[in-house]
């Protein structure tokens, strides 16, 4: 079929596709979201970098998250399906099932137990990561 050569066409809205992006400035996006110290699940993390003016896919999102998983920067903490920035070594987190708050607590050294533990299976540690759930001191207080 012709065009009609006497109609004008109003101009396409085209979106301007976001300049690529490194994989070291997406990481920087998610652990940015993170350092405010809270746990945040993926979808947290795309909406608040979008709030940042750094959008993310979800995808992008769980490509970074495992990237950052792998080197030791983010832990996911399962009860909670979230992300967080890695505690320090000796560390661990306690998440409260009942308000989902989560805190990093020290932990006394358990790793050469669980290292000796682990050799009697032959099975060699290479990290250990302490998530303990339970009720937090104000969710505590609500029950008395
Ligand atoms: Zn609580």
């Amino acid at each position: 079929m012709a065009e009609d050569p006497t109609r004008t066409k109003a101009p396409k809205a085209r979106a301007i596709p976001p300049a690529p992006r490194s994989a070291r400035q997406l990481d920087q996006i998610v652990l940015s979201t993170l350092k405010a110290g809270l746990p945040y699940s993926a979808y947290e993390i795309t909406r608040m970098a979008a709030q940042q003016g750094s959008p993310l896919s979800a995808m992008q999102a769980y490509r970074v998250l495992v990237r950052l998983i792998h080197r030791g920067q983010v832990m996911r903490i399962e009860t909670l399906n979230a992300y967080a920035l890695a505690p320090e070594q000796g560390s661990g987190f306690v998440v409260c099932r009942r308000c989902r708050t989560a805190r990093t607590i020290v932990l006394p050294d358990r790793e050469p137990d669980m290292r000796a533990l682990c050799g009697t299976v032959g099975f060699s540690l290479s990290t250990m990561v302490v998530e303990a759930s339970g009720l937090c001191a104000p969710c505590l207080g609500t029950l008395k």
